[in-house]
């Protein structure tokens, strides 16, 4: 009998430490051979107690002689690959790059949800509404009126059999898209912001007496039915905890509001697009990134446009090319800018041909949108970081979109950064990769400069639309004339005259600056966390302080907890005072607030922003999250209260971040007909960044950060990759940070001594405490090549043997966001 040769598996497994974590080699027997393909899950027998593991299979191979000891692929989870081939490579290079373990890698580029089961039940999206149904087919019918008989959500499952529908049937989910039905997902856990969770009373009574605490909630929440868990935390004072021991002893209960807005809700079929027709600017722009597009190796480009010159249009016309050539398309998009009218914009244009990633759909969707990539049917992916793993198996186009912000870097492991990743991937398709923005990176700015990027730039804004006039008022003059308020007189007029002619304005304060916290005037101690190392804030809506790590609370008392003097008072101005002061100053004018506090959820924020523009407020007051992405042509004024508390103000990229936040307020004044306005705030009027920004002058902001980048050895010039330590005791953590120093030394002094490096003592983090873990971290600049990262791989391997570094988890980042 001839002998078919034996194949082995590489795989990695789940849960492996970083120390330990390599592929490891299976036996594929006869029987699943042809079943375990690369890119397929498996279940597999791991460690010493045989515990079986979720693992993935990275490649097959060929054996001639198999060890007798090597154990079997139990089975294997999926019936076709969910990791294409370009995917099987790049867990390989995440890992090398980030620090992470393979199956960290592997769980990044699944999709999200892939792991739970999920219930999927309808209901009619307007039950009254008959209109739409008149062109239903017989069994779309019979589907509608059954649910209007049940009048709740039913499970897919239970419509299916109580209609004898097929059960894969995809009418409910057609159903759902041409918007008849609405769609709830069960699932069994939420990830990320999009999950509500909700809580409400089950109607029991309480067994023992309720504590102080607890009926305080019970109030709440007899008054006001349910409400989500952060919002009764917030009212209340109390922390989840309170709320986890009421559901405990059965007085409450908590549930998910997971009624999701419909991705597809603007869809209509693509309809004729409108034809863009490009300024000579733009075309030459365009021209350039299509010659890139079309060469055989296309170089990574940099396309450069002042706020409100039209980049979308350029974006468009490029992804009309990749959809002609029949090649997949990646739009990334800050969290912030992806809103209804982004996404709608691109349905319009190319109708159910583009799929939408971002973390505020549920997770049934999420899945959804990803098979519909991976069998073809999309081609366009828009959507924020996690778009740039979407699974086209031909890629021609990345867009990056404001390609300078920090949220394209993930802080959770693997660290990575979506810039990094989409080139990954545009090297391995020959695709071409744009990152666009008013306010590049330095980083990007010196490649461009220096020819390693192609380079096209939008110099000026579309159409008649003029940058807006900027005045800079100086804080000294205002506060020596007797005004103590946060408005300096230049803006109060052109508030007056904004509004009398009906325009509308926005008011950007700086988050840290002017978020109030309260300090004691006898003993001028500031009122802190007693978990995090950082300030209260004052929250004049319920009267409490209130910490913005960890969510601690406690009512305002002017007794200081130090001293016990009767003297704590606020200091600094925040978005609640200074809303305040405006609507005394402006009695008849309607103020929007937006910061971080009030628009507790993402609709919340888009219903507020919408109402805006249809004009029913006057002015938008509020922190970062007011200064970028709005488009509001009716907005003639920009404020900026103060310009100088820069959030970042120790970091090496806070004039980068000054700038970049200075620029794009700026760009939302006069984006329409009229001509704009914008007055900024400032004690250091002399500060160039503040005229640059006003000129939008980008080129000229450059030149003068780059010397002094070029100066201090910073990046471009050199990178800088942190080590975190962080655990529970202060102590330790700081002994783990030396011994690690120690470790490095060592390496650094001999068997690496040819790499350049230098390495700052270990510190305390920016915050050096949250939620009652210690944080230190190191910071190296060095050449973050890939022998200065094996180096540091194998000191990350000696932590986890060294018995310095028990109780403390330690993690290297190689792009971190602050330093
Ligand atoms: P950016 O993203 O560069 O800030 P946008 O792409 O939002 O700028 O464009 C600014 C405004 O100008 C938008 O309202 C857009 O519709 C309009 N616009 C830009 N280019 C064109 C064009 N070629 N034809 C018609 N409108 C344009
Ligand atoms: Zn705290």
């Amino acid at each position: 009998m001839e002998h078919t040769a034996q194949r082995i598996a590489k795989i990695c497994v789940e849960h492996t430490t970083y120390a330990f974590d390599k592929a490891f080699d299976y036996l594929v027997t006869q029987e699943l051979s042809a079943a375990a393909r690369p890119g397929c899950r498996v279940l597999v027998p791991f460690g010493r107690g045989n515990q079986k593991r979720q693992g993935m299979i990275l490649s097959v191979e060929p054996a001639k002689a198999v060890p007798e000891t090597l154990k079997p692929v139990l089975q294997v989870l999926d019936e076709s690959p969910l990791l294409q081939k370009e995917f099987l490579e790049m867990v390989f290079w995440l890992k090398e790059r980030y620090f992470c373990t393979l199956f960290e890698a592997v769980h990044l580029l699944l999709p999200t949800g892939i792991n739970f089961k999920i219930h999927t039940s309808y209901a009619l999206a307007q039950p009254d509404d008959l209109e739409k149904e008149s062109s239903l087919t017989d069994t779309q019918r019979q589907i509608v009126e059954y649910l209007r008989r049940k009048r709740e959500s039913v499970r897919a499952e239970r419509i299916c059999s109580d209609l004898s529908l097929e059960k894969d049937s995809k009418i409910l989910e057609q159903l759902y898209r041409d918007g008849i039905l609405v769609k709830t997902s069960g699932a069994v856990r939420h990830i990320g912001d999009a999950s509500t969770k909700m809580v409400r009373l089950t109607g029991m009574l309480p067994e023992k007496k309720l504590t102080p605490r607890q009926s305080e909630v019970y109030q709440a929440l007899e008054a006001v039915g349910a409400a989500s868990v952060k919002e009764v935390c917030y009212f209340t004072g109390v922390t989840p905890a309170v709320l986890n021991t009421m559901v405990k002893n059965g007085v409450a209960e908590f549930f998910e509001q997971a009624v999701y807005r419909n991705p597809y809700a603007s869809v209509k079929a693509a309809e004729t697009a409108e034809d863009v027709t490009l300024s000579p600017e733009q075309q030459e722009a365009f021209d350039y990134l299509l010659s890139q597009y079309r060469s055989d190796k296309p170089a990574v480009s940099l396309l450069y446009g002042v706020t409100g010159s039209g980049k979308t249009m350029v974006f468009l016309k490029l992804i009309d090319e990749a959809v002609k050539r029949g090649e997949g398309v990646i739009v990334m998009v800050p969290e912030i800018s992806l809103t209804p009218q982004t996404i709608g914009r691109f349905h319009q244009r190319y109708g159910k041909a583009v799929a939408v990633f971002h973390s505020g759909l549920s997770l049934a969707e999420r899945l959804d949108e990803w098979k519909r990539v991976k069998n073809g049917e999309a081609q366009i992916a828009v959507g924020t970081r996690s778009a740039v793993f979407a699974p086209f198996e031909k890629l021609g186009l990345i867009i990056l979109d404001e390609e300078h912000e920090h949220t394209y870097k993930s802080e959770m492991s693997p660290r990575f950064h979506a810039r990094e990743a989409a080139k990954f991937r545009c090297a391995y398709h020959r695709g071409l990769l744009v990152l666009a923005s008013a306010t590049p990176s330095m980083e990007t700015a010196y490649l461009a400069q220096t020819g390693r990027y192609g380079y096209a730039a939008l110099p000026s804004r579309y159409g008649s639309a003029k940058l807006p006039q900027v005045i800079v008022a100086d804080m000294n003059e205002e506060q020596l004339m007797g005004n103590t308020t946060s408005f300096s007189s230049v803006l109060l007029e052109a508030l007056r005259e904004t509004l009398a002619s009906g325009e509308q304005a926005i008011l950007l304060l700086n988050r840290r600056g002017y978020h109030p916290f309260v300090s004691c005037r006898s003993c001028k101690e500031v009122v802190t966390c007693p978990n995090c190392s950082i300030s209260l804030t004052y929250h004049a809506a319920n009267h409490r302080l209130l910490c913005h790590y960890c969510g601690y609370s406690i009512p305002f008392s002017d007794e200081c907890p130090s001293c016990h003097q009767r003297e704590v008072r606020f200091t600094g101005v925040g978005t609640q005072k200074a809303e305040e002061q405006l609507s005394e100053l402006f009695p008849e004018a309607n103020v929007l607030r937006m910061d971080t506090d009030s628009a507790l959820n993402r609709v919340d924020y888009e219903e507020k922003l919408a109402a805006f523009g249809r004009g029913d407020y006057d002015i938008i007051i509020g922190t970062q999250m007011v200064a970028k992405g709005l488009d509001f042509e009716n907005v003639t004024l920009v404020g900026v209260l103060s310009a100088d508390q820069s959030l970042y103000s120790d970091d090496f990229r806070s004039s980068e971040r000054t700038f970049d936040l200075l620029t794009q307020v700026i760009g939302r004044s006069g984006r329409g007909g009229k001509r704009g306005r914008a007055v900024i705030q400032t004690f250091t009027p002399e500060n160039n960044i503040i005229a640059l920004a006003a000129a939008q002058d980008f080129p000229g902001f450059y030149k003068q950060e780059i010397a002094y980048r070029k100066g201090m050895l910073y990046p471009p010039f050199a990178d800088i990759v942190t080590v975190g330590f962080v655990g529970d005791r202060e102590q330790a953590v700081q002994r783990a940070a030396a011994r690690f120093l120690e470790m490095l030394s060592a390496l650094a002094g001999e068997e690496y001594s040819q790499l350049p490096m230098r390495v700052l003592p270990p510190s305390p983090a920016l915050i050096a405490k949250v939620s009652n873990r210690y944080r230190y971290r190191l910071i190296i600049k060095c050449r973050n090549n890939r022998r200065f990262r094996e180096m540091l791989s194998r000191l990350l391997v000696q932590t986890d043997k060294d018995k310095a570094f028990s109780g403390v988890t330690v993690f290297a980042d190689t792009a971190p966001d602050i330093v």
